[in-house]
């Protein structure tokens, strides 16, 4: 339970960190709210020569209203994403699920960077960003790059990110009003899901996407098919493990994984549903 030994640096500037990392040849590792990352290295998952603290760096925090989209940055707080008001109003589904994050000392520390650069298939806000199709901007040593979050989960715990690049923000496009909900089923308050549903109903606009129903969050997309078809939420529903790869565990067997899924998938278009109709609530 103690970490290897490891130098440490709390860079002034974007810039700097990057340039830290990028001397560090994948040997250093960024630090945000360390909610995962001080776990895996106590348990010597993870033996970066270099922590490169982030958490002093201007700028990479809050919620700005950009017209179109909202630019959340990679240093928000999971507890600020949730009461934020203009991300209650224009993304309600990221903020709700950001209150369903861990504890509240979970939410204190974690960052929505953190949690996405961390590629957990258990987390909460990777599968809502699929949802959102929101996109991903990185800094690295030759620039800023933005990077569509369907092209950022590339396996269990692995990303698009290079090592010496920075998640600078997430862009998540206002969506205007549609119907949402956020379905979590955990064995207790503070877990992680057993099975996670990121759900958004509009006007031609039918998104699901999953937590925990295979090495990265994925989209349900033969729900998505069947309600383009005209499906009802219980017909489409029926599909909601097609295409997925649960693991068994010590918490459900991939079996009740599936199960799961179908029944929050069906009370997740129910809710984003009735939702359209008051898409102001929360
Ligand atoms: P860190 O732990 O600091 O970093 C995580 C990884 O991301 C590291 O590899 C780090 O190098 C990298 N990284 C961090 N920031 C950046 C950046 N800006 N650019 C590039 N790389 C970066 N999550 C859920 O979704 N749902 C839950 O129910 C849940 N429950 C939890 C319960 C407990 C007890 C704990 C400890 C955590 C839980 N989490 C849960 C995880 C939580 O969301 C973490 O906050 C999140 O996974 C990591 O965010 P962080 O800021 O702490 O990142």
């Amino acid at each position: 339970m103690i970490p290897a030994p490891l130098a440490y640096a709390r860079p002034g500037s974007l810039d700097e960190a990057v340039g830290l990392l990028a001397e560090h040849d994948g040997d250093a590792k960024p630090l945000a709210g360390g909610q995962s990352l001080i776990p895996l290295l106590k348990l010597r998952l993870a033996t970066p020569a270099l922590l490169v603290d982030l958490g002093r760096l201007a700028g990479l925090a809050g919620v700005r209203d950009q017209g179109d989209h909202l630019a959340v940055g990679a240093l928000t707080l999971h507890h600020d994403l949730a009461g934020d008001a203009v991300a209650r109003e224009h993304a309600p589904l990221l903020a709700f699920a950001a209150a369903q994050v861990g504890d509240p000392q979970v939410r204190h520390r974690g960052t929505l960077g953190g949690s996405l650069a961390h590629a957990d298939p258990a987390g909460d806000l990777p599968a809502v960003l699929l949802a959102y199709e929101a996109t991903l901007v990185a800094v690295g040593p030759a620039g800023e790059r933005a990077i569509p979050v369907t092209e950022f989960f590339t396996g269990f715990l692995e990303c698009a990110l290079a090592p010496d690049e920075v998640l600078r923000e997430v862009r998540v496009p206002k969506l205007g009003p549609v119907g949402w909900s956020f379905q979590k089923f955990s064995r207790r308050a503070i877990d992680w899901a057993t099975v996670g549903v990121a759900a958004l109903h509009g006007p031609g606009l039918q998104r699901v996407a999953l937590v925990s129903m295979g090495p990265t969050p994925l989209r349900a997309r033969a729900v998505e098919e069947r309600l383009a078809d005209g499906a009802t939420p219980a017909e489409a529903a029926e599909a909601a493990a097609d295409g997925t790869e649960p693991t068994g565990d010590a918490w459900a067997s991939a079996w009740y994984r599936r199960r799961l899924a179908r029944v929050l998938v069906h009370r997740a278009l129910e809710e984003a549903g009735l939702r359209r109709y008051r898409p102001r609530s929360m």
